[in-house]
């Protein structure tokens, strides 16, 4: 077995966890009913937490396989939320430091600015799923058939500017509720986490960002980046990272033979 087929993730019981659901709950009604109301509820909620806090945890197995680290001795940078008007200047600053890494594409973009997604493959990165219109405040909650529509497309719009599938996925803001992974089985894909990020959203503080990016920065890790975000600061964000990983003697390359 060679080393990029074990990074192959992908879902092979996607469905595994409805017999839990079921159990669980019929566990809930027997103590209701044996031990009365009280225990019955907290059951009823402990059961419904089980079940709903792996949705909210990026690195979380429970619903889906996940990477969330690459062996060897490179780190594996990963850039979401593109293409975007800071593509090109993306692109240029990982060709000055003589980095490759995966954008994780929003379908609906990549539609808009293939010529943008074309780019990226002939400089030597990759591009993987990141949904097709990228619904942040409700991707969580997105029942199966939006879900599958939403991981679909995407998957169809790269494909068709790319010449081949994605094999990668990344769920948006890490969110991945009970109905992802029948469509990442359907499609191939493994998902993607991460083990280094710099929390870049609301309040972006770039040094500070940075800061907590850095620390986690070490053989084998994936980072989790970002491009063509309101605050404007992703650029110098991504240009410190690189930075960073040169000062600590780390490279930058794809996860061995992928894309
Ligand atoms: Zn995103």
């Amino acid at each position: 077995m060679t080393v990029t087929q074990t990074l192959h993730r992908i879902p092979v019981r996607p469905w595994r966890w409805v017999p839990w659901l079921i159990a669980s709950q019929l566990l809930v009604v027997l103590a209701w009913w044996q031990f009365g109301w009280a225990w019955g509820l907290v059951l009823l909620l402990a059961s419904h937490a089980l079940f709903v806090v792996p949705v909210f945890l990026p690195n979380s197995r429970f619903y889906a396989p996940v990477l969330s680290r690459v062996p060897g001795p490179a780190v594996w940078l990963t850039i979401d939320d593109g293409p975007s008007d800071e593509t090109p200047a993306v692109l240029d600053l990982l060709d000055k430091y003589g980095a490759k890494a995966t954008f994780f594409m929003v379908g609906e973009r990549a539609a808009a600015r293939p010529e943008r997604v074309r780019e990226v493959l002939q400089r030597g990165h990759g591009v993987a799923n990141h949904s097709q219109s990228h619904p942040q405040a409700r991707f969580w909650s997105l029942g199966p058939g939006e879900m599958a529509r939403e991981i679909a497309a995407c998957q169809q719009v790269l494909a068709d500017i790319a010449g081949k599938p994605p094999s990668w996925y990344r769920s948006v803001v890490g969110m991945t509720n009970p109905f992802v992974a029948a469509a990442l089985k359907r499609h191939g894909l493994t998902r993607v986490g991460w083990s280094a990020r710099g929390f870049d959203g609301v309040g972006c503080e770039p040094q500070e960002v940075v800061q907590r990016i850095a620390r986690d920065l070490a053989p084998g890790a994936i980072v989790l980046l970002h491009e063509g975000a309101a605050h404007g600061h992703n650029l110098a964000i991504i240009e410190a990272v690189l930075q960073q990983l040169q000062a600590k003697g780390l490279q930058a390359r794809l996860p061995q033979g992928t894309a």
